[in-house]
């Protein structure tokens, strides 16, 4: 085992605006020793998600940021290699939380155990994951989609936008994706049976979103705000709910306010006069919801009523540039790195 080093990707310094390859250091390390009780974990595979942004950055957030010089946080499937605690055995799969780097020390707290022959194990970091998990819960909980509704979703070939549309229509209500160009809307549209499919790079997106929704628009599932939001909001029914998710489209703005007129009396006026529910969440606060969760999403993947893409990188070196990828639109389905 000391022969073997371990590849850790740390913040070498905080981005300024979007995170470019020097921000990040890729470094070897000896490979470190499980004392009594510990794991020694070697990562199979690595989730790069949005919320990393915010890791970077010492804007006010609901997590702490990751300090200079530490190992960039993030999901992982990994392999027991050596374990000195009664729960785990070498060669058992488990869901960790090792970040970015190949091998990890662990006292067993908060793994979960992957059944390889269930499902793949690396959509335990997707569809079967905490992104799947946060479109059941903040789709369900916050959004209650009912038959016949009109229920939009942007980011919608990705993990989590993926999952919110597949189960509106699982609910009966109709599933309006929006996604960056021509091949991601042809594969919500005609591989996970989105009703319609938007690109919101198109110049007359608005009005095409505004036909698309001829009976307004119930339920907004926001992952990404920016232009897409601007040209939801005057569409929103009476009643709408909107779970606010994610706001992609900001993250490389760290916070900072943006100047402008100040629109927020008018926004707040048609919130009041269309009783507009729009709420936040974290999918953290929705966990008493994951056994169901797993147990469903199963059956569905299962029946074929759900689907996912994965987009995965190869090597742990390339999760940089993958990361930078993912917050321009270039990753296409839920990305993971196969780190071994
Ligand atoms: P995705 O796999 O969907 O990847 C991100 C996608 O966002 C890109 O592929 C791109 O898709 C889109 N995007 C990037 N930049 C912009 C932009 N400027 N304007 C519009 N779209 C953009 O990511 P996830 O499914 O993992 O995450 C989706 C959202 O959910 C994120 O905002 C994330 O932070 C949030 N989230 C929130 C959680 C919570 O607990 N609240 C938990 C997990 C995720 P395209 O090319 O189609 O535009």
């Amino acid at each position: 085992m000391t022969d073997l080093k371990n590849t850790r990707i740390t913040l070498a310094r905080r981005p300024q605006g979007a995170p470019v390859a020097e921000d990040f250091h890729i470094e070897q390390a000896p490979v470190p020793e499980p004392s009594k009780g510990e794991l020694l974990l070697k990562t199979r595979f690595l989730s790069l998600d949005p919320y990393m942004r915010g890791r970077m950055s010492t804007a006010k957030s609901y997590a702490k940021p990751v300090e200079i010089g530490d190992v960039m946080e993030g999901g992982t499937v990994a392999e027991v290699v050596t374990s000195h605690n009664p729960d785990f055995r070498a060669g058992d799969i488990v869901l960790s939380h090792s970040g970015w780097q190949a091998y990890a020390v662990s006292d067993g707290k908060g793994l979960r155990k992957l059944d390889p022959d269930a499902a793949p194990v690396s959509t335990a970091l997707g569809v079967l994951g905490m992104p799947g998990f946060t479109a059941y819960a903040g789709l369900l909980t916050i959004g209650q989609p009912k038959p016949g509704e009109t229920v939009v979703v942007a980011a919608a070939s990705g993990a989590v936008g993926s999952v919110v549309g597949q189960i509106a229509r699982i609910k009966g209500a109709r599933a309006v994706g929006i996604a960056g160009g021509p091949e991601k809307c042809a594969f919500i549209r005609d591989e996970l049976g989105f009703d319609v499919a938007l690109d919101h790079r198109a110049p007359d997106f608005a009005e095409q979103l505004k036909a698309a929704c001829p009976d307004g628009i119930d339920v907004y599932f926001e992952n990404v705000g920016g232009h897409v939001f601007e040209a939801v909001f005057p569409l929103l029914n009476t009643y709408a709910r909107v779970p606010v998710c994610g706001l992609i489209a900001h993250y490389n703005q760290d916070g900072g306010a943006s100047s402008g007129p100040d629109r927020l009396p008018g926004f707040m006026r048609e919130v009041l006069t269309r009783s507009l529910q729009i709420r936040g969440f974290i999918q953290l606060e929705f966990s008493d919801q994951k056994d169901a969760f797993l147990k469903e999403a199963a059956g569905w993947i299962a029946d074929g009523r759900l689907r996912y893409r994965e987009d995965v990188v190869d090597g742990l070196e390339a999760a940089p540039q993958a990361f930078i990828g993912l917050l321009e639109g270039r990753n296409f389905g839920k990305l993971v790195v196969k780190v071994a």
